[in-house]
This record gives C-alpha cells, sequence and structure tokens, in this order.
C-alpha cells in the first residue's frame, strides 16, 4: 500500500506540479525541476536513514533481483558468503554462483526457513569478500532480530523491510532494497553502498550495473524511475510525520506482537515461524487444515481484507503489513482472526 496522504499528494499534482504546467511523469530527467525532486529526495533519504558521508545512495532500477547479479560483478574478488534464510537470498546465492565461488555459510531449508541462525552457526568461509543476506524474509515471514558481525564486509537486501526502523548504515558495506514494498512503485531500486566498495568491478560488468559509474553518473547512467523517486520523497514526508523511523519501529513491532498473541492463543491457527525469527512486516500463520485456510481468507475478503493468501510456495496465511497498512486494517484481521477462533 501507500500511504493515502502521499495517493492524495500524487493525485493533486498527478497534471500539474507546483505550477510547473507539467506533470512529474513528463519531465525532463535532467531538468531543473525534476532534478530539484532527485537531490531533496536524496538528501531526504540520507537524513532519515542517518547515512554517513562514508556512503553513497544511488537511485537504480531492475528490482531487488538485479542487485543479485550487481552486488559479485562489483564486490566479489573470488569468493563471498551467503547464508539462505529464504526465498530470495537463495536465488541471490544461486545468482552470485555465475561469478565466483559462494559459500552457503548458514542455510535454515531444514527448517523451511522458520527459523534465523544464531551468530555462532554462521560458519565463515576463509578471506569471502562479503557476506550477503537478507534481513526479513518476506515469503516465509521471519527476520534477522541482529546485525551479524563478520569478518568481512555486509551486504544486506533490506527490500521487505526498508523504512520500518532505523539502521546503523555505518556497519554495513552495503544495504539494497526494491521500493515497493513500504518506499514507492515498483521501478526504483535503492542502493547505499560505502565509496570505497566501488572501483573493483570486474570488466565484464555492464555499465547500468556498474556502482563506480552509477556514482559517478548520479544514478543517471540512463534515464531513472523519475516517477517512483518522486513519490519515494512523498513517502519520505509521510514517515516524518509519523514521527520518523523509530516510531515507525515501535508502531510496526507493536502491530506484528498483537497479532502473534492473537494467534498463539488461538485453536485453530499457528505461526509457523520461531518465536526470536519472527518477522514484523511479514505476519505469516495457518489453520489446522488447508480447507480452513480457504473459509478464512473467503470470510477475509469478504470484510475487505485482501491479499492474505500465503505465497505459493509455503500456503496458508501471509499478513504483509507493511507501513503504509493502516493500524485499523490489522487490527481488524485481528479480530477476524479471534473471531473465527471461537
Ligand atoms: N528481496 C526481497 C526480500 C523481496 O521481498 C523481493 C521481492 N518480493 C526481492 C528481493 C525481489 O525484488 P524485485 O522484485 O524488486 O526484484
Amino acid at each position: 500500500m501507500l500511504p493515502d496522504s502521499v495517493l492524495d499528494r500524487i493525485a493533486a499534482e498527478l497534471y500539474d506540479y507546483q505550477g510547473s504546467g507539467q506533470s512529474v511523469m513528463e519531465m525532463s530527467h535532467r531538468s531543473p525541476i525534476f532534478m530539484d525532486i532527485f537531490e531533496k529526495t536524496k538528501e531526504h533519504f540520507r537524513k532519515s536513514l542517518s547515512i554517513p558521508d562514508t556512503h553513497e545512495v544511488l537511485f537504480l532500477q531492475g528490482g531487488a533481483t538485479t542487485q543479485f547479479a550487481a552486488i559479485p560483478l562489483n564486490l566479489m574478488k573470488e569468493s563471498a558468503d551467503y547464508a539462505v534464510t529464504g526465498n530470495f537470498s537463495g536465488i541471490a546465492a544461486k545468482e552470485a554462483t555465475k561469478y565466483g565461488k559462494i559459500h552457503i555459510c548458514a542455510d535454515t531449508s531444514d527448517s523451511n526457513h522458520t527459523e534465523i541462525p544464531e551468530q555462532s552457526g554462521i560458519n565463515f568461509s576463509e578471506n569471502p569478500s562479503y557476506f550477503h543476506y537478507c534481513e526479513n524474509n518476506t515469503i516465509y515471514g521471519t527476520q534477522w532480530n541482529y546485525v551479524p558481525t563478520a569478518p568481512t564486509t555486509l551486504v544486506c537486501d533490506m527490500s521487505s523491510n526498508i523504512l520500518s526502523k532505523p539502521v546503523d548504515v555505518s556497519k554495513f558495506g552495503m544495504i539494497y532494497a526494491g521500493a515497493q514494498k513500504n518506499m514507492a512503485p515498483a521501478g526504483l531500486t535503492v542502493v547505499i553502498i560505502d565509496k570505497k566498495l566501488a572501483g573493483n568491478q570486474a570488466p565484464s560488468t555492464p555499465m547500468m550495473f556498474n556502482y563506480e559509474q552509477q556514482i559517478k553518473a548520479g544514478s543517471m547512467v540512463n534515464t531513472p524511475s523519475c516517477f517512483p523517486i518522486y513519490v519515494l520523497g512523498l513517502t519520505l514526508d509521510w514517515v516524518d510525520q509519523m514521527g520518523g523511523l523509530a516510531a515507525m519501529e515501535e508502531r510496526t513491532r507493536t502491530r506484528a506482537n498483537k497479532l502473534y498473541e492473537i494467534i498463539d492463543n488461538s485453536k485453530l491457527f499457528t505461526a509457523p515461524a520461531k518465536v526470536s525469527a519472527r518477522s514484523h512486516m511479514n505476519v505469516t500463520f495457518r489453520g489446522t487444515t488447508p480447507e480452513l485456510d480457504k473459509q478464512f481468507l473467503e470470510q477475509a475478503n469478504k470484510q475487505g481484507l485482501v491479499n492474505l493468501a500465503g505465497h505459493r510456495v509455503v500456503g496458508g496465511m501471509r499478513a504483509s503489513i507493511y507501513n503504509a497498512v493502516p493500524t485499523e486494517g490489522v487490527e481488524k484481521l485481528g479480530q477476524l482472526i479471534a473471531m473465527f477462533d471461537k
């Protein structure tokens, strides 16, 4: 979802952005009016996440999936370590094997990705160029509740939980995220990268994937996704109105825990994720039978609670309670679970 206030501003400015006579969709990406939107959004993003001067922010395209290839092409000398804790970290690791030696230093497949490795359970290899992990596992509904310590550069996929809490960016060599969960419509991929990591790319690296070149070109090796960048700016205004990322974290945690409490107290539903690994963004749960899940989803749909079916690889239900989902909606879902159980 996008916040209502963001949609309202988009609607109000759609034909004529601030008296310019143009829609943001119609602007030249190099025009002063769009460059102003671009720079202000980037500055605002830096400020919201307290990004240190050591790190650059890039507004790229191709989704988080494109980064699965760009990361090894730019950062891997010979080998890298990957933790596989869900669908996307698995795809990231597989993609990276095309470019070098990948060591799977943790893998939660045996538990069907219902847990997150402990620090002591990560078996780092000798001299990896970086350690890649995905902080929130969108499909399985688990999250790393700590920032792992690694003997190398940390690279983290935060696609499904960025802007849901403050982050100590200085701990990471690189953080990346597709925009379409908590930031803006699809089409924008945000990369936060320690500048000293750029410039070591493989010679075959396509120019669109080349961090050094993108930094030099100010994310404009080609035309950026102007409209989602503009929407990100509006979303950041909304996050400020909500009290910033610390308030967002509190709100996110409270809402998720309330749902887990209701599920834990029910006789019909269970949350498969281990308590210490539960996601605050994607609450996965299931009924005692697939038939019950079907009935629950039908009932939920009738009440306007939509998109609750779990991903096809796991089934059951998944409440993706991203930032813009109103708390009222989360409460309504909780009431439905409790009522259904009764
Ligand atoms: N990583 C995570 C954690 C995701 O949730 C997703 C998308 N659901 C992706 C990567 C893939 O992102 P994209 O579709 O932007 O390539």
